[in-house]
């Protein structure tokens, strides 16, 4: 029998999440950022559901080919741009947009022969992860314009705290920097990502590159997606395949640390680290059976876990566990395990199979996509 975890991914509320976006962001076109497999959703059936976008934004050359192949015509960006000649001859192959921000990159586009390339231009404000020091920014576009290479450039820049709770400084710092060095062009620009987007309008400019908020998640550690009215798009669950009860003393799993303090009814959930679920969840962390809350309870194990069924009992073997998704933010799980939903979300390991939902017109590349992961 095959193991009964999965994840559930809900395309129309991916749909949902982009008109979201769009109404936060209403004059600006939409670059879905879909890197790391679609935030762990699936590639294809992900980027289907959010066709309406106006671009995608992603690292992965191999998989911004796979979208051409499937017919998607939209801007495609490569957000740490390519690494090799090679890679620059697909760009032109593939029809792919692509970030330049180091001095190897913009020797290779010096005196190559392709056409019509795609280029943002990624200025480095104040996060200091990638992009030109601003001032070289007069000398480097001096550069690119007279380069026949190049046929459109857009500015951009990223945010370091945009996503923090109180202090906006930093972002402000960033963002005048942007303007100063910037104002005298008239070229497209992209600043936003899904904390901006919806915290700062100001930021929105020409595209906004949205991810996390497409998948149903706040960027903002002391929100929930539903106080955006984001929809959350994965839901990972399980089933309980074992029921032990449990004497005063007795203890759970791996270690021993948790151990009882009364008699104890738990059951075993068929979904471990290998999973991708955190292996730092605490005891105490929520769990949902046949939509009940629980909670977790000892260590996790790879591929296994335990829930507290002590006050619970109508459950019994292959009861449905929800270990986040609907009725159950990932934000929560996030927050107990100390880290944040993104990671969560993209280490979702290949063992767990996605089960995409349909939407309500399907179509054949949803169909097409629900076999690739
Ligand atoms: C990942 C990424 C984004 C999206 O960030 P979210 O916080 O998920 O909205 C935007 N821009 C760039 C350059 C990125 O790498």
């Amino acid at each position: 029998m095959q193991r009964p975890i999965k994840a559930y991914i809900d395309l129309p509320a991916l749909t949902h999440n982009l008109l979201i976006t769009r109404h936060y962001a209403p004059n600006a076109k939409i670059m879905a950022i879909i890197k790391a497999n679609a935030y762990g959703h699936g590639l294809l059936h992900t980027a289907h559901a959010l066709r309406n976008a106006d671009g995608f934004g992603l690292l992965e050359l191999e998989a911004a080919i796979c979208l051409r192949e499937a017919g998607f015509r939209h801007p495609i960006l490569l957000l740490e741009g390519f690494f090799s000649t090679r890679e620059l001859a697909l760009l032109e192959k593939y029809r792919l947009s692509t970030v330049i921000h180091h001095d190897e990159q913009l020797a290779m586009l010096t005196g190559c022969n392709h056409r019509e390339l795609d280029i943002f231009l990624k200025i480095n404000t104040g996060m200091n992860r990638l992009g030109f020091a601003s001032e070289r920014f007069p000398s480097i576009i001096k550069q690119l314009s007279g380069n026949p290479a190049v046929s459109q450039i857009t500015l951009m820049t990223h945010f370091a705290t945009a996503d923090g709770t109180t202090d906006n400084t930093q972002f402000h710092k960033q963002l005048q920097v942007f303007d100063q060095i910037t104002g005298l062009t008239a070229m497209p620009c992209t600043l936003a990502n899904s904390a901006a987007t919806i915290r700062y309008p100001e930021a929105h400019r020409d595209w906004v590159r949205p991810g996390l908020m497409l998948y149903g998640a706040s960027p903002f550690a002391a929100h929930r997606g539903e106080d955006f009215k984001l929809k959350p798009v994965m839901s990972l669950t399980s089933k309980i395949i074992a029921i032990q009860h449990l004497k005063q003393g007795d203890i759970v799993g791996y270690g021993g640390n948790f151990q009882t303090d009364r008699p104890m009814r738990i059951g075993i959930v068929a979904c471990g680290y290998a999973d991708g679920y955190p292996r730092h969840a605490p005891t105490g962390t929520p769990v949902l059976v046949n939509d009940l809350r629980s909670r977790l309870i000892g260590k996790v194990s790879m591929d296994m876990l335990a829930v507290d069924l002590t006050e619970l009992p109508n459950i019994s073997i292959n009861s449905t566990v929800t270990l986040w998704g609907n009725g159950l933010p990932v934000e929560d799980i996030a927050r107990a395990a100390d880290t944040i939903s993104y990671e969560l979300l993209c280490a979702l390991p290949t063992r767990v199979e996605l089960e995409i939902s349909q939407e309500e017109s399907q179509s054949s590349a949803t169909r097409i996509c629900v076999e690739s992961k």
